[in-house]
């Protein structure tokens, strides 16, 4: 299963692909870091319900290559 929440970065404006398990510590750790490795404060995290435009093109794809290897459905991005 591919668990991660997107969420807007401040910093850049673009929306990237947090671990669910980043996310629940990003409170504690004070911020949280994408599969880009772009990290966000963690009160600056803009959560979303499904990523929209503009998306990170590393966080699309490191996703979508998961979802592949998964057997999932790379154009169902969002919907974890
Ligand atoms: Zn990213």
């Amino acid at each position: 299963m591919i668990a991660v929440i997107w969420a807007k970065s401040p910093h850049d404006g673009v929306h990237h692909a947090f671990p669910v398990e980043a996310m629940a510590h990003a409170a504690e750790r004070g911020y949280a870091e994408a599969r880009c490795s772009h990290t966000v404060p963690s009160e600056g995290l803009g959560r979303v319900a499904a990523p929209t435009i503009p998306l990170c093109a590393v966080c699309a794809y490191t996703v979508g290559e998961e979802l592949a290897d998964a057997g999932g459905d790379p154009g169902r991005l969002g919907t974890y």
